[in-house]
């Protein structure tokens, strides 16, 4: 139970509603097209505090993802075990459903994986390519087999966060 011992690996859906250029520190600096994206995460402990920290608006940029948050909303989170599971396990769950990880590397400085963060193509599952149930449910039931928790965090517009198992 990732949220209840405070550790576990976990999947920030972020929605990127316009097209941005960012520079993500020394990985360099790349051309965001709208869209969902998965960032793929691991906290060895203090997951919740981590969660937080994410959600955050001001902080010093530490890791590649810091970069892009500002420019994102997170819609949800997915949480999962630390045990029996790597990042690179799930992003390439994604990945084999037709996920794009964008850009190479990102995220994945301590691995050789192509990347942590994966771009869900558009109007693959729906002409829509932002996020709604049907999307959400898809993205779980890819996740399937890796066995997560599949405990859920909507995280509303304004941030208030609420926990729920589909
Ligand atoms: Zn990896």
């Amino acid at each position: 139970m990732p949220w209840q011992q405070n550790r576990g690996h976990y999947i920030l859906v972020l929605d990127l509603d316009r097209r941005v250029r960012v520079t993500v520190g020394r990985l360099g600096t790349f051309t965001f097209d709208p869209g969902l994206y998965c960032y793929v995460g691991r906290s060895k402990t203090h997951l919740r505090q981590r969660l937080a920290r994410h959600s955050r608006k001001e902080k010093t940029t530490r890791w590649h993802i810091d970069h892009l948050l500002p420019h994102t909303s997170i819609r949800v989170i997915l949480l999962f075990p630390l045990e029996g599971l790597t990042e690179c396990i799930l992003a390439q769950s994604l990945a084999r459903q037709g996920g794009i990880p964008f850009p190479t590397g990102f995220g994945a400085s301590d691995c050789s994986c192509p990347g942590h963060l994966i771009l869900l193509s558009p109007g693959k599952l729906t002409e829509n390519p932002r996020l709604n149930k049907v999307r959400l449910n898809q993205i779980l039931e890819w996740l399937k087999p890796t066995g997560g928790e599949q405990r859920w965090i909507s995280v509303s517009a304004r941030g208030k966060s609420s926990c729920a198992n589909p």
